[in-house]
This record gives structure tokens, sequence and C-alpha cells, in this order.
């Protein structure tokens, strides 16, 4: 092999990255053209080293790497966008984290999935500028999970195609979807869906981003949205996120610290 077919350009999203012997990282990337990968990036953890500002984590950047016997190697490397936002505010960084550990928990190394790098990349733009970050995450659960097969049928019953919408229903993580009222009476497994929350889940499920970052979501509702989509995500994954427990604490914290009486940063109108 010559040295031109031993290397590769790719762009990528750093999802995750360990040490790796005495100074490397290995980085768990998301690519357009080659899905998930693993590459080993060396020297990274020395302070002097030129790339490690370039393979930070949920850094999007441009890679040249070399095709090595059991890993390959980065060896340039040149940020595209350090998504800043995501690494000044820790509530928007556990967002992220989140966004990072979906995509490796529900893909495999090698497979190819162009929709799924787009929207991975938009939403770590999104975590970083929308001030409902709750919102940017039920869109990109509902995006992820429609382009890994796994999308969830929201707007008729999934036994007996009647339109549920407008009614009363419940979400059933097994069957992909919503029972109705008639159907799921009496199912284990099942959780209710007011009319509202399935209005919403539907509607971010078939409209754009522009569209849906309109949207005005309470904080039940918000609650609602999130319990149906993380007991879904649970059960395809079989066990649950790491990032949903960082997450959650960052987010009792940034409560707590909202003083008593004082409405909360969003709230008033403009
Ligand atoms: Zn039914």
């Amino acid at each position: 092999m010559t040295v031109r077919e031993r290397l590769y350009r790719t762009e990528a999203v750093i999802l995750r990255r360990q040490d790796f012997g005495e100074a490397d990282r290995l980085l768990t990337l998301y690519t357009p053209g080659l899905g998930k990968t693993r590459v080993l990036a060396k020297g990274v953890r020395k302070p002097t080293s030129r790339k490690a500002g370039h393979v930070e984590l949920f850094t999007h950047s441009r890679l040249l790497v070399a095709k090595g016997k059991s890993l390959d190697i980065v060896t340039q490397a040149e940020t595209t966008n350090s998504f800043l936002p995501l690494r000044d505010e820790l509530g928007r960084a556990s967002c992220a984290f989140y966004v990072a550990e979906l995509v490796d928990r529900f893909t495999e190394e090698g497979e190819e999935n162009r929709r799924l790098f787009d929207i991975l990349l938009n939403a770590l733009f999104w975590l970083g500028d929308s001030e409902d970050t709750a919102l940017v995450l039920r869109f990109f659960e509902l995006r992820l999970l429609d382009y890994v097969g796994y999308r969830p049928q929201l707007s008729r019953c999934v036994r007996c195609a009647q339109p549920v919408e407008t009614d009363a229903a419940l979400f059933n993580s097994a069957e992909g979807g919503v029972l109705c009222l008639r159907c799921g009476k009496g199912e284990r497994g099942c959780r209710d869906a007011s009319p509202q929350v399935l209005a919403t889940l539907c509607y971010l499920q078939s409209n754009d981003y522009e569209q849906c970052r309109r949207l005005k979501i309470d904080r039940r509702a918000h609650f609602e949205l999130e319990g149906i989509l993380r007991r879904y995500i649970t059960y395809l994954l079989e066990r649950g996120l790491k990032s949903v427990d960082f997450m959650d604490t960052i987010r009792r914290e940034e409560a707590e610290a909202v003083s008593p009486g004082r409405e909360p940063a969003g709230t008033a109108s403009s």
C-alpha cells in the first residue's frame, strides 16, 4: 500500500474518549461516511499537543487518519465547530453528553447513516442556542429513533389503527407506539399519554425544527414527554444511559439555585 492509500480524510463528531496508554486517547467518532468508528489520537494528553484542542468531546472536526493494523490513527485534526456554548454551561453540556451517548448506544461501528450525522450536528448547535433545551432533546430523540428504525407510531393505535390524536391514549414501549383506550385497557407496561402530549409528540415527529422551536411547552407537558420517550428508549436499549443521571443531577441543582419566589428565567414575556 502506498502512503496515499493508507490515509483518508473524514469529518467527525467526537462522541466519546478514553485514556489509552501513557498519553494517548481512544476516540469514538461519528462520521458521515463511516458511521461510528474508533480511532487513536496519539500524544493528545501531553500539554504540548497541538491536536488536543481539535479532538475534544462534541467537537466537529476534520481529520486526516492513517489506517493502522488494529486501530486507525489521527494524523491531523482541525476544528470546524467547537460548540462553545456547550462548554460554558453545565446544563447544556449535560444535554450534549446525552445526545452523544444516544448516538453511541444506538449505532454499530461502520454503518453509514448520513441523516443521523446531520441531526447530531444540528442538535449540538441547537443545544447551544436554544432557551428550551428539553424541546431540542425531544426533537432529537424522535429523529434518532426514526433514523435507526424505531420510529414510534403516535397518531394511530398500533393494534386497531384508529386515530388517537384527540383522545387520551396509552403508550406501550414493547409495541413501539400508542394504544387506544379500548385496545390498551388492562394491558401491562402501558403509560398514560394525555391528548396534549400526544399532539405535541406528533407535531415534533412530523415538522421540521424551525416550526417546532416555536412551540411553547409548559413544565408539566415537558415532564410527561420526557417520561414517555425515556421509558421507550430505556426499553429499546435494555438499560439506562449514564448521562441521564448526570443530566438530572445538574437540572436539580440548577432548579435549587433559583431562589424561591423568583420567576425562573425565561418565563417573562418579552
Ligand atoms: Zn386500538
